[in-house]
C-alpha cells in the first residue's frame, strides 16, 4: 500500500486496503471482510474510522488533500499526517501514556493507525454536558509541563532539538492557518468570519480597539518567531478524550516549534469558554457547581504545570540553557531558582495573551466551538459570548498587570 498514490479510504475499501498491513491485521484480528468499520470524524480536517474485529480494535485517521470543513476549494497538504505521527511519538516519549498508542504510519496514504480510545468522549462534550472530570487538571498540567519542557533547549541536546526544529519547520500550511485564523482574521472583517448577530456593536468596538489589535499582533509575532519547544499547536478541549479515570491528548497535526505559552493559553482559554457557556446550558438545572469546578480546573492545571515544570527544571535541565555549570555546580541553587522564576513568569504573561486571542477567534472567526454553538437561544448565546469576549480583551491587553489566576477568575465571575 505504501507505494500507491494517495487514495481516500471509505468504509467499504478500508478492510481490503488495510487487511494487508500486518500491524493492523494483527491488532484487529479475524478476516478483514468481517471487520466492522465506522467513519466518525467530527473534526474540521480529516477522516477518522473506527475498526473493530474479532480480537481487537483501532482507529485509522487519514488526512485529505483539502480542508474537510470547507471542501476541495481549500487545499491542504497531506504531509500534516507526517507531522501528527512524529508529534505523537515525541509526546509519548516525553509524557508516557498521555496520547493514543500508534501502531502504524503510512506516509503516502497519510494515515495513522492508533489505539481506539473507548469509552472515552471528547472533553468539550463532557464539559457541555456538565460532567466534572476529576483528573483533567492534573493530567493536562503534567502533559504540558513534560512535553513543553522536554522538547526545549532546557532539556534536549542542541543538535537533536535543531534537527527536530528543521523537521517540523515544514508544517508551514498548518501554521499559516493559525497565523491567519487565530491572530489576524478576528480583528477585521475577514470574509470567512462569522459571529452571532446580537454581538455587532461589541464586535465593532473590539475591531476598533487599538490596544487589542497591537497586542494580538504581538502574540502572532511571538507565535511565529519564538521556536522554543515542540508545541501541540491545537490543544483545545476538542483535542482531549476522557473518562473519569483517563485523559488522552489527540490530534497534534498542528505541531511545530513555537512558544510554550501557546499550548497553555489555548487550553485555559477553552476552559474559560466552557465556563462562560454554562449559563446557556442550564435548561436541565443550575450549573453553579460546574462553574466553580471549571474555575478550579483552571487554577489546578496552571498549578500542576508550574510544579511539574519546576521539578523538571531542578532534575532534568540537561540542555544548553541555564547550564548547571553556572548555578548548581557553583552551589548557586538560588540562581537556578531565580532563572526558573523568570521563565515561568514569561510563560504566564504570554499564556494570558494567547488565551485572550483564542477566545476571540472562537467567537469572531471561522472555527467556532460547540460550547457556545450548542446554545439554541441566540440571545442567551450572545450574552455568554459577550462576557467571554470582554474577558478575553481584558486578559490579553492587561496580561502584564495581573498577578494571579484567583484575581482573573474573580473577574470571570463578575463578567459572567
Ligand atoms: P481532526 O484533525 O479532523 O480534528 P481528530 O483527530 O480531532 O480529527 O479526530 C476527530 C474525532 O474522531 C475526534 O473528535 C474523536 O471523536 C474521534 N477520534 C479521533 N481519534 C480517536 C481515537 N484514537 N479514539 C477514539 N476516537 C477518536
Ligand atoms: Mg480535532
Ligand atoms: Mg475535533
Ligand atoms: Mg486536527
Amino acid at each position: 500500500m505504501t507505494d500507491d498514490a494517495f487514495q481516500a479510504l471509505t468504509v467499504e475499501t478500508l478492510p481490503r486496503r488495510l487487511g494487508a498491513v500486518a500491524a493492523v491485521a494483527e491488532k484487529v484480528g479475524g478476516a478483514p471482510q468481517g471487520w466492522k468499520v465506522r467513519e466518525v470524524g467530527d473534526g474540521n480536517l480529516n477522516l477518522v474510522f473506527i475498526v473493530e474485529g474479532e480480537t481487537g480494535s483501532l482507529v485509522i485517521k487519514q488526512a485529505l488533500p483539502y480542508v474537510r470543513l470547507v471542501g476541495d476549494s481549500w487545499p491542504l497538504p497531506l504531509k500534516r499526517s507526517f507531522f501528527e505521527y512524529h508529534a505523537l511519538t515525541r509526546q509519548e516519549a516525553r509524557a508516557p501514556g498521555a496520547v493514543p498508542k500508534v501502531f502504524h504510519f503510512d506516509e503516502a496514504q497519510a494515515l495513522i493507525a492508533m489505539e481506539y480510545l473507548s469509552p472515552h468522549i471528547i472533553l468539550r462534550r463532557a464539559l457541555i454536558q456538565g460532567q466534572e472530570l476529576p483528573r483533567i487538571a492534573r493530567d493536562l498540567g503534567l502533559f504540558m509541563a513534560r512535553t513543553l519542557f522536554r522538547g526545549s533547549d532546557l532539556c534536549m541536546k542542541a543538535r537533536e532539538r535543531k534537527a527536530d526544529l528543521a523537521l517540523f519547520a515544514d508544517n508551514v500550511e498548518l501554521c499559516d492557518i493559525t497565523e491567519n485564523l487565530v491572530f489576524t482574521d478576528p480583528y477585521f472583517g475577514a470574509p470567512m468570519n462569522r459571529h452571532t448577530p446580537q454581538l455587532d456593536p461589541l464586535v465593532a468596538e473590539l475591531r476598533a480597539d487599538r490596544d487589542l489589535r497591537v497586542e494580538a499582533q504581538r502574540m502572532k509575532h511571538l507565535f511565529a518567531a519564538n521556536a522554543e519547544t515542540l508545541v501541540h499547536g491545537d490543544l483545545h478541549t476538542g483535542s482531549v478524550m476522557v473518562t473519569a479515570q483517563d485523559t488522552r491528548v489527540i490530534d497534534p497535526e498542528f505541531a511545530f516549534y513555537g512558544p510554550m505559552a501557546f499550548d497553555v493559553g489555548m487550553l485555559l482559554a477553552n476552559f474559560w469558554m466552557a465556563f462562560f457557556a454554562q449559563r446557556g446550558h442550564e435548561t436541565g438545572g443550575s450549573r453553579a457547581g460546574m462553574r466553580a469546578y471549571l474555575l478550579n480546573v483552571i487554577e489546578e492545571t496552571w498549578r500542576v504545570f508550574r510544579e511539574e515544570f519546576s521539578a523538571l527544571w531542578r532534575t532534568e535541565r540537561t540542555g544548553m540553557l541555564y547550564h548547571r555549570s553556572l548555578y548548581e555546580e557553583q552551589n548557586d541553587t538560588l540562581g537556578a531558582e531565580q532563572a526558573l522564576g523568570h521563565v515561568l513568569h514569561g510563560v504566564w504573561e504570554d499564556m494570558l495573551g494567547f488565551a485572550g486571542v483564542e477566545i476571540h477567534r472562537r467567537i469572531l472567526g471561522l472555527a467556532h466551538n460547540a460550547d457556545f454553538e450548542d446554545i439554541e437561544d441566540v440571545a442567551l448565546r450572545a450574552q455568554c459570548e459577550a462576557a467571554a469576549l470582554r474577558f478575553g480583551r481584558h486578559i490579553a491587553v492587561n496580561r502584564r498587570h495581573v498577578t494571579s489566576l484567583g484575581e482573573i477568575n474573580q473577574l470571570a465571575q463578575l463578567l459572567d
